[in-house]
Order: C-alpha cells, then sequence, then structure tokens
C-alpha cells in the first residue's frame, strides 16, 4: 500500500484513490458537503460584498466545528480585484476570530498583499498553522511566514520557471509544503513528481513528508 497523495486545495468534489482531498466550499454550498471528504469552507475575497457579508459568514460559522470541515478557507486579500480594500479585511477578520473559535487553521488566498498578511500573522489571536494556497513571492517572505508556524502550498506554478513560486520553491523546508491543484491543469501525481524532480527527491520520501505536514498541521491521527 503505498502513502496517499494530499491534495490540500480544490474547488471540485472528486475522490480518486491514493488521494487525500480537502475540498474548498463556497457559502451555500451544502450539497457539497458529504461526509467523504475533508472540507475547508471560507468566504472568499472575490466573493465579498458588503450586503451578504453577514449571511454569508453566519454560515461559515454554522459549520465551522463540524468534524469533516479542518481548516476556514479560503479567506483573504486580494489587492487585484475591485471589491474594497475595508469590506475585504472585515470578512477576513471575522473569519480568523471563527477559526480562532474552533481552533482550526486557515487556507489563506494572498494577492499582492503579503505584507498585510504578515502584519495579522503577528497580532492574530488565531495561533493554529496559517496555509498560503498558491504560494508565489520571494524566498524572504516564505523564511518570515515558515517563522511564524505558516505552510506554503504549491501547484501549477512549479511548471512556470520564471514565477516567483518556482524560484522560492527549492529553499522552503519540506516540513512546511503542501501541494494542490486548485483545478489548475494538472493531476496531484504530476505536481508531486515535479516538485521531487525540482527537489531531487525520492517520491516517498517525499509524500511520507507531506503526509506528516497534514497530520501536524490538522492534528489528524
Ligand atoms: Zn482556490
Amino acid at each position: 500500500m503505498g502513502l496517499n497523495y494530499i491534495d490540500i486545495h480544490t474547488h471540485s468534489h472528486y475522490r480518486r484513490k491514493g488521494v487525500t482531498v480537502v475540498q474548498n466550499v463556497f457559502p451555500g454550498q451544502d450539497d457539497q458537503l458529504d461526509n467523504g471528504n475533508y472540507f475547508s469552507v471560507g468566504l472568499h475575497p472575490w466573493n465579498v460584498n458588503k450586503h451578504s457579508m453577514d449571511k454569508d459568514i453566519d454560515w461559515v460559522k454554522a459549520h465551522a466545528a463540524e468534524r469533516n470541515i479542518i481548516a476556514i478557507g479560503e479567506i483573504g486579500l486580494d489587492k487585484s480585484i475591485d471589491c474594497p480594500w475595508e469590506d475585504q479585511q472585515t470578512a477576513f477578520e471575522r473569519q480568523l476570530s471563527v477559526a480562532a473559535e474552533v481552533n482550526k487553521p486557515v487556507i489563506l488566498h494572498c494577492v499582492r498583499a503579503y505584507s498585510e498578511m504578515l502584519a495579522y500573522r503577528k497580532q492574530s489571536e488565531h495561533k493554529s498553522p496559517w496555509i498560503f494556497h498558491w504560494f508565489n513571492a520571494d524566498i524572504r517572505i516564505a523564511e518570515e511566514l515558515i517563522r511564524k508556524n505558516c505552510f506554503l502550498s504549491f501547484g501549477h506554478m512549479l511548471f512556470k520557471e520564471g514565477s516567483k513560486a518556482f524560484k522560492a520553491f527549492r529553499s522552503v523546508p519540506v516540513e512546511h509544503l503542501f501541494f494542490e491543484t486548485d483545478d489548475a491543469g494538472y493531476s496531484i501525481n504530476e505536481i508531486y513528481e515535479q516538485a521531487a524532480l525540482l527537489r531531487n527527491m525520492d517520491m516517498n520520501e517525499l509524500k511520507k513528508h507531506i503526509l506528516g505536514n497534514f497530520k501536524k498541521c490538522f492534528s489528524l491521527e
């Protein structure tokens, strides 16, 4: 029996033998929450709307404590979109409090807002791990996040040689890594294979580390 791959972030409701999936579910997608998968639930910054925010965050709160919901996310900050910054911050802060209440990690969406995230990480009452999905910044930022008990998740950017993610990847300690498909066209096997190649690592060794990270991050046994 081989070790499972871990797909830490996807939006599709897929099941495959040999893969442990953490599916991201948005407020209102109750039909997606069955018992077979692990899930993260959260209001994505792209979907933040002043008028529906209360209702959406109430939905997140209502589900946050469920056993198969292992993280709050993806939540975060994004400077590339039109949604007002204040509203993004409000939604983010409120969901960090939800995560703190249930004592679960968060999965983060962060675009051009790493310094703000670091500031939040330093002051937040939420001390469980933070997982930066689609990490795409330089190694200096990676190192700062790692010092603050964060994990960095890599996916299709490992195939884009010029990207910040690609350049930083080899220097990120394996104890702080996750991998994800995020519905970007590569299977989780392909992403692990590329990662093993780039780090010159044995595949089984890599799988063992990531499985260990998964158990540690989510306090699973
Ligand atoms: Zn996503």
